[in-house]
């Protein structure tokens, strides 16, 4: 009998009785589908209008969730491992032609579904949205040790009716507080991933990868983005090219001795509450771009900074005030012929590249002079605030004492003489 005939004519129990394989099963899907577009959207009254759009997102999710499923499947059996696929997603955009980012995506939400049943559950349901699933995917995918199933049902449970983004923050909260890591042990295994990597793709073109703590991201990016310029109206160049060049841009004035940048800083907004920045509370802090930024981070980050304060009463602004704290021009000046870079034995990373640093925090009542300003590269920095290193001395007998005991010196290093003050060295011919 035709199949056509099917629908109309038995029960779901008998069309399911009947259906003897998924192809069976994928034709009944398209006969229901074609019975769906019958209904033209132009002849829809408003409401029914209405409730098609929002009764056909849903059928869509329900596939997407049942799709993922399989496609997960699929990875765990590596069915795509034929004719040179990287891997399940490649495959997927290879074959249907959807883009990699699509596949990746739809491989992702697989992988968080084939991590917990009880989300898949909820997926199923339609308790969670497929893009809400998804967002679970780094918390999941990879569990943290500490976390039991009745913790990922848990966060499940919160992310029920959550939007994607609400839901990605639930999870890497939920991974922080199970992963059994300090704030700054975290901070610590992200930035050991830190990575550019080159790959040639053939057809005179190259590939360039850097993975980045979030926040240096932003900075390369804003950074790169100031070199290229604001985009005028004659400028038809997309974001990604814009970077691009700004990128070039940068490396080739540096390499001309020509960058002079050194004390440009683009903005990386970050906002916090002044319990947090004063180390009362371990709130996190947040970009402009709504990345979370761990509370010891933002503490951190704001020697760098300039603060401004913001009073604030329900939605009302009580108070701006403005305070700097970076040191000025001359101190500037004065530090990079004393201290010549890095302070760091062994480090050559000059002046113009180093961060300036309160020895004594500023919000611990370090003053901007320039008896408690030092200079540091941004890993030597880093290195500084990590747990367990302390500072001995002042800044004319400056010592550290890393977690493991060891003492390292690190005198001032002087200006070279006939080096420019501000430009990393390039030896003139003449
Ligand atoms: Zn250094």
């Amino acid at each position: 009998m035709p199949k056509e005939f099917l629908l109309p004519l038995l029960t779901y129990e008998q069309t399911f009785a009947i259906l003897v394989d998924m192809e069976d099963a994928l034709e009944l899907l398209d006969l229901a589908v074609g019975g769906v577009a019958m209904f033209e959207g132009s002849r829809l009254l408003d409401n029914d209008l209405r409730s098609a759009v929002l009764g056909v997102q849903r059928h869509i999710d329900r596939l997407k969730v049942l799709h993922a499923g399989l496609l997960h499947e699929a990875d765990k059996r590596r069915v795509w491992d034929i004719a040179g696929y990287r891997d399940v997603a490649d495959w997927l955009a290879g074959v249907t032609k959807t883009s990699k980012g699509d596949a990746a995506s739809r491989a992702r939400l697989g992988a968080a579904l084939g991590a917990s049943d009880a989300l898949k559950q909820a997926a199923e349901n339609g308790d969670v949205s497929a893009a809400t699933a998804e967002s679970l995917f780094d918390a999941l995918a990879d569990r943290p040790s500490g976390a039991s199933d009745a913790d990922v049902e848990e966060l499940v449970e919160a992310c029920k009716g959550a939007d994607p983004r609400d839901a990605k923050s639930a999870g890497e909260q939920w991974r922080d507080r199970h992963s059994g890591e300090t704030a700054e042990q975290a901070e610590e295994r992200r930035y050991a991933k830190r990575s550019v990597r080159t790959r040639n793709l053939g057809d005179g073109m190259g590939q360039l990868t850097a993975i980045l703590p979030l926040l240096d991201l932003r900075q390369v990016t804003n950074s790169i983005s100031h070199v290229a310029g604001k985009p005028c109206e004659a400028d038809e160049r997309t974001t990604e090219q814009r970077l691009a060049d700004g990128l070039v841009q940068l490396c080739i004035a540096y390499a001309k001795g020509q960058v002079a940048g050194g004390r440009e800083k683009p903005t990386l907004l970050i906002t916090t509450t002044a319990d947090a920045y004063t180390g009362r509370t371990a709130d996190d802090g947040f970009t402009a771009h709504g990345d979370r930024v761990p509370a010891h981070l933002v503490r951190f980050l704001a020697e760098q900074a300039n603060l401004q304060r913001v009073l604030i009463a329900g939605a009302h602004i009580l108070d701006l005030g403005r305070e700097v704290r970076y040191a000025t021009d001359a101190q500037y000046k004065a530090l990079v012929v004393r201290d010549g870079g890095c302070r760091r034995p062994g480090c050559h990373i000059p002046a113009a590249w180093c961060d300036i640093d309160h020895l004594l925090a500023w919000e611990d009542g370090g003053a901007t002079d320039l008896d408690n300003l030092v200079m540091w590269c941004r890993h030597h920095h880093t290195q500084k605030h990590r747990p367990g290193v302390t500072v001995l001395g002042g800044v004319d007998d400056l010592r550290l004492r890393l977690a493991d005991g060891t003492i390292v010196h690190c005198p001032p290093k002087g200006n070279p003489a006939g080096r420019s003050a501000t430009r990393p060295r390039t030896e003139a011919a003449a």
